[in-house]
């Protein structure tokens, strides 16, 4: 009976025309192609983008150099470097995320005790040669001044959760 009922359906092409009515069903159902860049699809709070670190409002830097990021990062993309200051408190020379190993799992900011570094909204970012994804401290703080309104309505959205 099988061997039959698929005779009947390739002499009949009906593969075809199942195919051909779905398309045709598409064909007058409401598009729903995003024209990019002009529209953009909504975000959820916790988007992954370009990592910041940011700033107290005081301007002082939230990081305190623990490196739990360092620690819990899976591609071994940051690198910490310290000093202790002259007040006895201890702040990074030097932290970089290299973006091309990254994978932006979040774990950095899950980890982070004190919210400093922190994954943004930001994904339109390029860059033409490897150096151009290696992010160093100026830039990610550069980041976290540039975005800082956007991140702490983000976190203040996340903290119920925490
Ligand atoms: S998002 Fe994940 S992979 Fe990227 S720097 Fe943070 S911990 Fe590492
Ligand atoms: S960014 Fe956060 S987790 Fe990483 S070293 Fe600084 S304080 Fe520690």
């Amino acid at each position: 009976m099988e061997k039959i009922t698929n005779f009947f359906k390739t002499f009949l092409l009906f593969e075809l025309l199942k195919g051909m009515a779905l398309t045709g069903r598409y064909f007058f159902a409401r598009k729903i192609t995003v024209q990019y860049p002009e529209e953009k699809t909504p975000q959820g709070f916790r988007f992954r983008g370009l990592h910041a670190q940011r700033r107290y409002p005081n301007g002082e830097e939230r990081c305190i150099g623990c490196k739990l990021c360092e620690a819990i990062c899976p591609a071994m993309a940051i690198k910490i470097e310290l000093a202790e200051r002259e007040d006895g408190t201890r702040r990074t020379t030097q932290y970089d995320i290299d973006l091309t190993k990254c994978i932006f799992c979040g774990f950095c900011e899950e980890s982070c005790p004190v919210d400093a570094i922190v994954e943004t909204r930001v994904f339109e970012y390029h860059g033409e040669k490897r150096g151009d994804l290696y992010y160093t401290k100026p830039m990610l703080l550069a980041n976290g001044e540039k975005h800082e309104e956007q991140i702490a309505k983000d976190r203040a959205a996340d903290a119920k959760y925490r």
